[in-house]
This record gives C-alpha cells, structure tokens and sequence, in this order.
C-alpha cells in the first residue's frame, strides 16, 4: 500500500503527498472508528483507484500533534525574533523557546530585519547570538529584504517539518515569501493590519521548500505556560540541564534552593543573568497559576 504524508485538507479532502505527486484523498480507514480525524502532517496509509482518487486507510502513530494550527508530527520550529521594528525582547524569545522546549521540538532562531541593524545594535545582537548559540541553539542572520539573506536558513529546512513562530509583525510571512514567492502570504503592511489576513481562520498548509515542508500559518499563538508545570520548567533550559546536575538537591529548581550549582553558574557568568532572570519570570507565573480543574 502505498504511503505519503497529508500536506493539505480543504473540502472533505486530505491532500496526500506521495513520491512528489499529491493524492486528493477521502478518510476510509479503521481510524474512524477510533474517533481519529487526519489532520495535515499525518503520515498516512492509502489507497487510491485508476481516476488516481484516493483514500486513507491508516494513520501513523503521530510524534507530536497541535491545536491551533491543527497540525501533526512537527519536527522543528523556526522562531522567528526581529532586531528592530519590534526591537528585539530576550524575554518573549526565551518564552517561544521554553514552549519549543516543552514540546521537545528543535529550535532554529532567526534574528531577521538585519538590514534595520546600525553597528552599535549589531554589537549587541552579536552578544545575544553567541549567548543562545553556547546554548547549543541554531541561530541564522537574515533579512527579506536582503537578496540571498536568508539561505543559510534555507539549508536547515530539508527533510524537516518545520512550524513557524514569532511575536505579530516581525516579519514571519515576509521570510516565508522571500524563501518562497509564488507563496503570496499576506504581510502586515495594509490589508493584514487591517484585520483581514490576520484574523481569518486559514486552513494550516504544509508548503514544500528546500527539501523541507513548512507550514503556512505561525504556531505558539498562545503563549501561555498552562502545559508546564513547575517542575518541567528547568528541563526546557539547555543551560539548567547542564549545571542542575550539580545541585545539592536531585530536584532542585534553582530557585531558593541551598548549594544550587545553578545560581553558582549565574554569579561566576557561566550562565547569562538575563536567562536566569527570564526563568524566574516564567517560574514566578507557572507558581501564581490558578490550578487547572
Ligand atoms: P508577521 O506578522 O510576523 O508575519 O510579519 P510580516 O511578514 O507581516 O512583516 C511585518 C512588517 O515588517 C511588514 O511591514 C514587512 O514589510 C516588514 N518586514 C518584514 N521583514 C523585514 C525585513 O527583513 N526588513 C525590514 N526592513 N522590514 C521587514
Ligand atoms: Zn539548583
């Protein structure tokens, strides 16, 4: 049986991708029974008939699946943060990558607008970029206003699945086009600012590019922490699964702890204090929660 992944569903359709061809196909499969409904990222199983008419007969088990976009078997996020217009907030990346995190999704940043950049910003991005990137992080420079700027990303993209994320007008659908033309997503200038592009519900699309498939609409719209508890929140911290391992306590949080090789880490600028500081935010904000009934 022949088997492909669904990069599209409009109409009662699923758009099953198969060997560079693309299936329009109906839910036959045992699936249904199971209350299971494809969702686009689905690998599937399917059939089709002489008319190349299509149906799916088994859903694989999925990796990882999400809400808003409805969406399956995600294996990376782009993250997608501006050094200027909005300036650049270490705060609101640090939160995208701590919901990456808690996904177990691999993070690539891209610091975009660098044509905005002047040298004495520069500096300062270049600090940032080495901080993330001593992380272990993947972080790209680009600009879509800039020919060619944004190719190294593009190599990151084959053979992945990748969700796109990003505070509003930071220019997420601006890379999108620039990597892809023909794709024509509305960008903020009028229309989205205008609350047609950007509040119509649009089906989630994965786009095929450089080898990878992206999706079209962003994920992480919410940026609530409601999913992690407080105990998973040093977990999603590159630099706290490092130095935690040296913590008096087995399950030091890194908070009030005694002899917490975490806090040692930040006094001695093995860890950057901005980065611990964000994690006392979001440690602060998962603590304050009201519990979930
Ligand atoms: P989104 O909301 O994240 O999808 O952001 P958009 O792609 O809609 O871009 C928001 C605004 O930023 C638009 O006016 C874009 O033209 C502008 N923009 C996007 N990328 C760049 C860039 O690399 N450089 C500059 N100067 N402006 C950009
Ligand atoms: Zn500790």
């Amino acid at each position: 049986m022949p088997t492909g992944k669904i990069i599209k569903s409009l109409s009662g359709f699923y758009y099953v991708q198969s060997e560079g061809q693309v299936y329009p196909c109906k839910g036959r499969g045992n699936f249904r029974k199971k209350k299971i409904t494809p969702v686009v990222g689905d690998d599937v199983t399917f059939d089709k008939d002489e008319n190349n008419e299509g149906y799916i007969l088994e859903i694989k088990e999925r990796k990882n699946e999400f809400v808003r976009p409805p969406i399956a078997n995600v294996d990376q996020a782009i993250i997608v943060a501006s050094v200027a217009e909005p300036e650049f907030k270490p705060l609101l990346l640090d939160r995208f990558l701590v919901l990456v995190e808690a996904k177990s999704l691999s993070p690539i940043i891209v610091f975009t607008k660098t044509d905005l950049l002047d040298d004495a910003s520069m500096e300062q991005m270049e600090e940032y970029k080495s901080v993330y990137e001593s992380l272990g992080y993947t972080v790209v420079w680009g600009s879509s206003k800039i020919e060619h700027s944004l190719e190294e990303l593009a190599h990151h993209l084959a053979d992945h699945t990748s969700l796109i994320a990003g505070q509003s007008g930071v220019g997420k659908s601006s890379i999108l086009n620039a990597l892809k033309p023909t794709l024509n997503l509305e960008t903020n200038d009028i229309s989205k600012s205008l609350g047609r592009g950007k509040h119509t519900t649009r089906h989630v699309e994965l786009i095929e590019m450089y080898g990878g498939l992206v999706a079209d609409t962003p994920g992480f719209s919410s940026l609530e922490l409601n999913e992690i508890e407080l105990d998973e929140l040093p977990d999603c911290f590159p630099e706290m699964r490092k130095y935690g391992e040296h913590c008096k306590f087995r399950m030091c949080l890194h908070h009030k702890e005694p002899k917490c090789a975490v806090k040692q880490a930040v006094e001695d600028g093995d860890i950057a204090s901005f980065r611990y500081e964000d994690y006392l935010q979001f440690f602060e904000e998962i603590q304050t929660r009201k519990p979930r009934y």
